[in-house]
C-alpha cells in the first residue's frame, strides 16, 4: 500500500508521527506521506518537522516516510504563492484539500491548485470537465479516497478522470489509527468508484511514480512482527 495523505497531531490527527508511520508499516504500507492540514500560518512549523523524522522513522520501520503537506481552504489565489513557499521549505509532496462535497472549501480551488502544479488533488468533488481535462494535461494526480465524506464523490472523480485520461491515487486521508487501509481494501474501494482492474494497477503505478519523485524507495518493505 502506498498511502499519500495523512494526518498527525501537527494538525488535526491524532497520532504523532512515530506512532502513524509505525501502525503503517504494521498495516503493511511501502510508503506513507504524512500531510497535514498548512496555509500561510504553519508552513514553516510543519514542513521542517516533518522532514527533521521521515528518513529517521522510514529506516526504522521499513518504508517509505514522505514530508508532505496538504494546503487546506488557502484562497484560490493564494493557493500558487503557497505551493511555492510549501516547495520552497522542502515539501517532498504537495496536496491541496480539493472542493468535498462536505465542507464549504472555496469554489475555484480545484482550478487554482491544478494551475498551480500541486502534486496531488485530494477529494475535488464535483470537479469538472474543463478541469479534469486540465489536470491530465498537467499531469496532476486526483484523488479517490477512502475517508467518509470526502468519498461521496469517488465515482465521479473515477468516471471523469477515466474519460479525460487523468492520472488516479488512492489514499485513505487518515487522522485516527482505525483510518489506515491495506492494499486490499483500497482495490476494493477504488473497484467500488468504477475502475477496471487494468485502472487499478495503473493507480498503483501512478502512486510509485510519485513516491520516487519525492525522492523515496518503493521497494522498501521489510517491517518485521506483523
Ligand atoms: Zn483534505
Ligand atoms: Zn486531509
Amino acid at each position: 500500500m502506498i498511502d499519500l495523505h495523512t494526518h498527525t497531531v501537527f494538525s488535526d490527527g491524532e497520532l504523532i508521527p512515530a506512532e502513524l508511520t509505525r501502525r503503517a508499516a504494521v498495516t503493511g504500507y511501502r510508503a506513507i506521506a504524512i500531510t497535514d492540514h498548512g496555509d500561510f500560518s504553519n508552513l514553516d512549523f510543519i514542513i521542517p518537522r516533518m522532514m527533521r523524522v521521515a528518513a529517521e522513522l522510514g529506516e526504522a520501520w521499513g518504508l517509505t516516510v514522505i514530508a508532505g503537506i496538504e494546503l487546506t481552504h488557502v484562497p484560490p489565489s493564494q493557493i500558487a504563492d503557497a505551493v511555492k513557499e510549501a516547495r520552497e521549505l522542502g515539501a517532498k509532496l504537495v496536496v491541496c484539500h480539493g472542493e468535498t462535497l462536505v465542507e464549504p472549501v472555496a469554489l475555484g480551488t480545484n482550478r487554482a491548485a491544478i494551475e498551480a502544479g500541486v502534486d496531488i488533488l485530494a477529494h475535488p468533488g464535483l470537479i469538472t470537465d474543463e478541469e479534469v481535462a486540465l489536470a491530465a494535461e498537467r499531469g496532476i494526480c486526483l484523488e479517490l479516497t477512502t475517508r467518509k465524506g470526502h468519498s461521496l464523490s469517488n465515482g465521479h472523480v473515477a468516471r471523469l478522470a477515466g474519460a479525460h485520461g487523468a492520472p488516479l491515487v488512492l489514499n485513505t486521508d487518515s487522522h485516527a489509527p482505525g483510518d489506515l487501509a491495506p492494499l486490499s481494501m483500497a482495490r476494493r474501494i477504488a473497484l467500488g468508484a468504477g475502475l477496471s482492474e487494468d485502472a487499478f494497477a495503473q493507480l498503483r503505478l501512478n502512486a510509485e511514480s510519485l513516491v520516487l519523485k519525492a525522492g523515496g524507495d518503493i521497494e522498501h518493505h521489510k517491517t518485521e512482527g506483523i
